[in-house]
């Protein structure tokens, strides 16, 4: 599978797979199509470094030891998707492991990763609230190096973009408050596949209620930055649901009113590539500002 197919990321870099169905955008899911296809053709010679593996003999899922150490091998800055064949908080991956793989994150701040969940109530359970400082996490795990570089770590870790999946209002309504809720240098949102209509106003902009603070008067909002980054797109491959661009236009508009960058993926159709790339004639391609990545 190139990397370059999902054209917002440089490198995919698959730490688990695996997953099974939890809504309606999973309906023709990606992982699941390419895990079938992969283990027709035998998937053992699949399984090197960085690519996409089956596991077992469905999709069930799967933890990669191995692949923990790719960015740490990686010199040069990247930006990778984590789990392009996965989802890092289904509840079979171990909580432990979720703490070894923010480790590695952590151990590597000249990369930028770009994670994204459709189980936002256990990555805000997993990663806590602002302020938190990855205590929830450091909790996991017994292993000695783990916690170093958890316990050592800048909080949010400001080379990790927190995400949610969302395909239409019912979705959004559920998991995007749960984002916001949760610690994250940069909180995105993928609209992809976009199955609806979907308002998300509240939610975007740098200036978003975050959290809850006790101070010596009783409680107090804590203010940060709510979706700094929307990236939306319709369905492609076999029985797609076609895209109303009317959908992707009201996201982009409601982009344009909070000052947030919005990144128009793909139409869909048959293909990821047959219905373009346009919106009103042109293509969006707008990335969230974030600071320069750490040298190592
Ligand atoms: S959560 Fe993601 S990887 Fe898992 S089945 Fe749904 S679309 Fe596929």
């Amino acid at each position: 599978v190139a990397d370059t197919s999902i054209i917002w990321t440089d490198k995919v870099w698959n730490p688990t797979t695996g997953c099974d169905r939890v809504g309606p955008g999973c309906d023709r899911c990606y992982a699941l199509t390419m895990a079938k296809r992969l283990k027709g053709m035998g998937s053992a010679k699949y399984q090197t470094d960085g690519d996409p593996r089956t596991s077992g003999p469905g999709f069930g899922v799967a933890v990669h030891e191995d692949a923990l150490t790719i960015p740490l091998r990686t010199k040069k800055p990247q930006r990778w998707f984590v789990n392009s064949m996965s989802d890092l908080f289904h509840p079979r991956v171990p909580a432990e492991f979720i703490a070894r793989v923010f480790a590695v994150m952590a151990q590597t701040p000249h990369h930028t990763y770009q994670i994204l969940t459709k189980r936002a109530p256990r990555m805000r359970h997993l990663i806590g609230r602002p302020g938190d400082g990855g205590d929830q996490l450091l909790a996991t795990t017994t292993d000695e190096a783990t916690a170093r570089a958890l316990y050592d770590a800048e909080w949010p870790l400001p080379n990790v973009w927190l995400g949610v999946s969302v395909e239409d209002q019912q979705r959004a309504d559920e998991r995007i408050p749960l984002l916001v809720e949760t610690d994250a240098a940069v909180r995105w949102v993928s609209a992809e596949p976009l199955l609806g209509p979907v308002d998300m106003t509240r939610w975007l902009g740098k200036e978003t209620v975050v959290g809850m603070t006790t101070t010596a008067d009783g409680w107090e909002n804590i203010d940060g930055p709510g979706i700094v980054w929307l990236v939306a797109g319709g369905e492609s491959g076999r029985g797609f649901r076609p895209l109303d661009l009317d959908w992707a236009r009201s996201l982009r508009n409601q982009c344009q009113g909070a000052d947030v960058p919005f990144l128009f993926k793909q139409v869909g159709g048959p293909t990821p590539k047959s219905g373009g790339r346009l919106l009103d004639g042109r293509e969006w391609s707008e990335y969230p500002v974030t600071p320069d990545p750490k040298e190592v």
